[in-house]
């Protein structure tokens, strides 16, 4: 997984490829990783870093969606049950099971959740996270000493998947490179090139870095990008109507105070009607979400007054001591890309989770879904794939496919065991560079090897990448993010044999992006820091 590399593949790719990928997030990357393992030719090309959208921004969750069961869809809820199993099976050094516990305040609800997780765990089958169970007031005090107490009468515990949404993605992008796969980050697709009968047959795209413009041909064009959908589709036809409606979703993340214990708090039902979670991670305290219709995405979205509001009373509820602005230690924001009904009668919605569309250029977009299901959304693409560039039939293998990483012992390696089988080399330059093992804040337990790391091994290329995505310390503390930032530059600068004018632009740079994670710095949407 090295830049240069890649870059040399690309300008060396003599003919046209299988399929190029546009987008690099979960749909687009296991795009990649399905195709590249059939032994077709892969080309991936995501426009800022990947992960920068939605796959980085997720309440962090391996589940079947309790909320699909109580709208009766078990066909969905056993779909993702059964690839919450394979993705802790092939990736257990980033799946790991969470207790969540729905406290209880009303008579009924310890019955009526009783039975309706219990039917969560038999939809599982052979892939059980564990039983679910009534518990008692203080069983419950004991999981959850921190939960509001007034009225509350018991909770109900049940198991469900958790992992680190970014790190997944950056090992996923790894494993298809393995496996064959060509994926740049900072390539972005401009345009579309078509053939004399109009049918699409490559992109346009520009190396951000350098300005350079490129054009790569395929078979078959793949549109992964999420909430930018329609943007690409309109690449190859500006008249095309809209088949993403776009849906923000905020989280807020507290000290580990809030939540001291190993359990999460699932709360069914808020006043708008939605499930809530409160869930402890990397040391923090996440609660989210929410889910506001916007009319339009950004790369970079920014909460919501309201949202924030929502959250903080809604916490309040449920937590002994209620949460306040003050105790915001960052806030993130995600775009779901909601598909919408639509009218177009070449629409293969190969689940009502989501969905493949083939325009009449031959674009091929996949959109929808979430994360713990794209290996199987990644499945059902290749195949739709497979048929329209007429590729030979081969069958998918992702089901007993490890994840780049992939440790049976992760907890040996400690802090380091996110990194599963690359936490060994991580110690090795430790040990080779003790400079390295410095915390680069008291906050976070980051050191300088890590970004090492992420620059030799991860591609990454900005203060940005590391800091959100190589490590997650923007999106578990914007302070303490903000104060890592002039060393993390100079550790890349050298890395990456840039100067001191480089660190300024990237420390610059950063205090911008900081500024949509801060509620310190005013940075909501129609706040002051807009
Ligand atoms: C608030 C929230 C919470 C969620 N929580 C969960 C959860 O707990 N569990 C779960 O399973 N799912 C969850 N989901 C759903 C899940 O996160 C998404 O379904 C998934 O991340 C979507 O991935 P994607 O690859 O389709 O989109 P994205 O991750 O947004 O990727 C699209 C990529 O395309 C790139 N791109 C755009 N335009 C171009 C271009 N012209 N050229 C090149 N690249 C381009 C973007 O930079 C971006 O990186 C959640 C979603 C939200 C919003």
């Amino acid at each position: 997984m090295m830049r240069a590399q890649m870059l040399h593949r690309l300008h060396a790719h003599p003919a046209a490829w299988d399929l190029i990928i546009v987008g690099g997030g979960a749909t687009g990357v296991g795009v990649a990783i399905d195709a590249a393992a059939r032994g077709y030719d892969v080309l991936l090309l995501e426009g800022s870093d990947f992960g920068k959208g939605t796959s980085s921004r997720s309440t962090k969750l391996v589940h079947g969606g309790v909320r699909y069961l109580e709208q009766g869809n078990i066909p969905l809820v056993m779909e993702a049950l059964k690839e919450r199993g394979i993705l802790r099976q092939n990736a257990p050094h980033l799946v790991s099971n969470l207790a969540f516990i729905v406290p209880n305040y009303d008579w009924w609800e310890a019955p009526f959740y009783g039975l309706g997780l219990k039917l969560y765990n038999v939809l599982s089958g052979q892939y059980g996270f564990g039983p679910s169970q009534i518990l008692s007031r203080e069983d419950t005090l004991q999981r959850l000493p921190t939960i509001n107490r007034e009225g509350l009468r018991g909770g109900v515990v049940y198991y469900d998947g958790q992992f680190d949404d970014a790190r997944l993605l950056i090992n996923m992008v790894a494993t298809a490179a393995e496996q064959g796969a060509t994926l740049l980050n900072y390539c972005r697709v401009a345009g579309v090139t078509k053939d004399a009968s109009g049918y699409i047959d490559g992109v346009i795209a520009r190396e951000v870095e350098s300005g350079d413009e490129f054009t790569a041909r395929a078979r078959v064009v793949v549109n992964a990008t999420g909430p930018f959908t329609d943007a690409v589709r309109r690449l190859a036809d500006p008249s095309l109507e809209a088949m993403i409606a776009p849906s923000q979703g905020i989280h807020l993340v507290f000290d580990r105070s809030f939540l001291p214990g190993d359990s999460a708090i699932m709360v069914p039902h808020t006043s708008d009607g939605r499930v809530m979670f409160a869930i402890p991670w990397h040391g923090h305290t996440l609660v989210g979400t929410t889910d506001t219709a916007i009319p339009e995405a950004t790369l970079e979205p920014s909460a919501q007054e309201e949202e924030i509001e929502f959250i903080l009373k809604t916490a309040g509820q449920y937590l002994h001591k209620a949460p306040s602005r003050a105790d915001v230690l960052s806030v993130f924001t995600g775009i779901r890309p909601l598909v919408t009904a639509g009218k177009a009668s070449n629409t293969a919605a190969l689940s009502r989770d989501h969905t493949i569309r083939i325009d009449a250029s031959g674009l091929l977009s996949i959109a929808g879904g979430k994360w713990t299901t794209y290996r199987h959304m990644a499945e059902d693409c290749v195949n739709q794939v497979a048929t329209l560039g007429q590729l030979p039939e081969r069958a998918c293998v992702t089901r007993q496919l490890n994840i780049h990483g992939f440790h049976p012992h992760p907890e040996k390696f400690g802090q380091l065991s996110f990194y599963g089988s690359d936490a060994a080399a991580i110690r090795e330059l430790m040990e080779k560079v003790p400079e390295l093992t410095q915390p680069l804040t008291r906050e976070l337990p980051y050191v300088g090897a890590e970004v090492v790391w992420a620059v030799r091994h991860e591609m990454a290329r900005t203060v940005e990448d590391v800091l959100c995505r190589r490590t997650r310390a923007l999106f578990l503390n914007a302070k303490a993010a903000r104060q890592m930032t002039p060393g993390v530059a100079s550790l890349m600068a050298r890395e990456l044999g840039y100067g001191a004018d480089w660190e300024r632009k990237q420390v610059v740079a950063f205090e911008q992006i900081a500024r949509h994670f801060s509620l310190e710095a005013g940075a909501v949407a129609g706040g002051s820091g807009g």
